[in-house]
């Protein structure tokens, strides 16, 4: 199947390849050429798993043996053989993606990476080892670290802003064993680390380099396709709670960074689950609402630091695969990241704004709002959600007051409430006391949810990458793996 770059048709990968090389020659994402004809209703018909092989099949067919791939990928990693339950709460479903090994919804992706890109490299025939570079803003690092520890032919190393990410998920990151990872945080905020990141892709482009680069990002479609279950799997859950008769369309909302979560579930609808609107929650950093709003994205903003940091972003990567997914112009794609670059804005065509408002709603929540929500949500219906979800929760709620939608509406949940302890015991009007594993206990006797194994851990684990750096020193010393 051919994948091409947003920016450059004639820029074309088979699926092996593009899931190597992560992001295209020019800088633009993988796109797949036209989708592949796809049984929607037999795929509903499986477990998570089955799902998720037919589904990666049809999206990545040079990658071989994907059942065995997804075998290895999720048995036994997750909470449940679910993977991904779906709970009625009130009048909505909230979709738990938290209950694999770091207790977010990012494992769901970063369990089947590296099996994608062990089996892409050796239908490449690839010989160096694999060096993912990753840049966090709190919750990809800890994933992709367990994901790829001591996978063989690859190596990991993570960047995170220093003072940027929750106690909790510094904890996860700075603990973390495997022969193959290093860790370290970068003076600066997240769009620091990851500009640093970048930086170091384009430094080591022509260099004769010992490894192969690649991302753990989800401006890697191997990281963006096996979010797409998930979808599936709520459906289902739907169906099977007599909620929906087959072929009703159901609403998602997400709390959504970088984009890549909310474009999975456009892209579940391409391959034909009946997804009404997507609802896109941002927190105070509401530049793709705006944009949603108005068709202007402009990124010369202050980026606030809030309680849900992995919503913390600026420059929403996959936001650029929705534009040519829509658009179907590589060239007006080209033009608009190139006014990203050098002038920190750019404006869609009106037709192209109004195809993305046909099937987008946007809507934001600070930090008081996701307090008042979580503390409504559990004194209402005995459920604690973290600060991510919150701000999903409202978006939906705000479209269903605003338009009288009478149709089923799932929340997307991305991260395990006891990542974020503090801002929940304070949204549940206890005062947290302690640190953040302190807080963790004081949250289970409160609300009486147990605390994930992964988390409770932690506190006694030993601190073995505890360095912090300026960002210019990020390439040195990835030069120095
Ligand atoms: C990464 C993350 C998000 C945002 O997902 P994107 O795919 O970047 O849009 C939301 N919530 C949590 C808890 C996350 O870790």
């Amino acid at each position: 199947m051919i994948y091409h770059s947003t920016r450059d048709e004639s820029l074309k990968a088979d699926s092996a390849q593009a899931v190597l090389e992560g992001l295209a020659p020019d800088g633009g994402l993988y796109v797949p050429q036209s989708l592949p004809a796809f049984d929607w209703q037999a795929c509903l018909k499986g477990s998570a798993m089955d799902m998720s092989t037919a589904i990666l099949s049809a999206l990545l067919p040079e990658i071989p043996d994907m059942p065995e791939l997804v075998r290895k990928a999720y048995t036994g990693k997750f909470a449940t053989g679910e993977l991904t339950p779906t709970v009625p709460v009130g009048d909505m479903h909230v979709l738990e993606l938290f209950h694999g090994p770091t207790s977010a919804f990012k494992d769901v992706a970063l369990c089947m990476l590296p099996q994608l890109l062990t089996a892409a490299r050796t239908a490449k025939g690839v010989k160096e080892d694999i060096l993912i570079l990753t840049a966090t803003s709190g919750d990809t690092g800890k994933a992709a670290l367990e994901g790829f520890r001591d996978v063989d032919g690859i190596k990991i190393c993570v960047f995170y802003p220093d003072g940027g990410v929750s106690q909790v998920q510094r904890a996860q990151m700075v603990t973390q064993e495997g022969k193959n990872v290093t860790v370290s945080a970068v003076v600066g905020n997240f769009d620091d680390a990851q500009t640093g990141v970048k930086m170091i892709f384009s430094a080591c482009r022509d260099k004769e380099m010992k490894h192969r680069l690649s991302s753990a990002n989800s401006i890697n479609i191997g990281r963006l396709a096996p979010q797409i279950m998930y979808y599936f799997k709520a459906y289902r859950d739907l169906l099977d709670a007599g909620k929906i008769r087959l072929g009703d369309l159901v609403d998602f909302s997400v709390p959504t960074g970088n984009f890549g979560d909310i474009l999975a579930g456009y892209l579940a609808k391409e391959l034909g689950l009946p997804v009404g609107m997507l609802i896109c929650a941002s927190n105070a950093n509401n530049v793709l609402t705006d944009f949603i709003r108005t068709g202007t994205y402009d990124r010369m903003r202050p980026l606030y630091k809030t309680d849900s940091p992995s919503m913390d972003i600026l420059v929403s990567s996959n936001l650029e695969r929705l534009l040519y997914l829509l658009s179907g112009d590589a060239a007006l794609v080209a033009g608009l990241m190139k006014d990203l670059n050098e002038k920190g804005s750019y404006t869609v065509p009106a037709e192209l704004l109004e195809k993305i408002q046909a099937q987008f709603m946007a809507d934001y929540c600070g930090d008081a709002e996701a307090q008042e929500v979580m503390g409504r949500v559990f004194r209402d219906h005995g459920y604690v959600c973290d600060p991510h979800t919150a701000s999903g929760w409202l978006a939906a709620e705000r479209y269903v007051n605003s338009t009288g939608s009478k149709r089923p509406m799932v929340v997307l949940s991305t991260a395990s409430p006891y990542k974020f302890p503090q801002a929940v015991l304070t949204a549940l009007g206890q005062t947290p006391a302690g640190d953040g594993f302190d807080q963790m206990e004081q949250l289970n006797a409160v609300s009486g949810v147990p605390v994930p194994k992964n988390l409770a851990g932690l506190r006694t684990k030993e601190e073995r990458h505890t360095g912090v750096i300026e960002k210019e020193a990020m390439l040195d010393f990835v030069l120095a793996i």
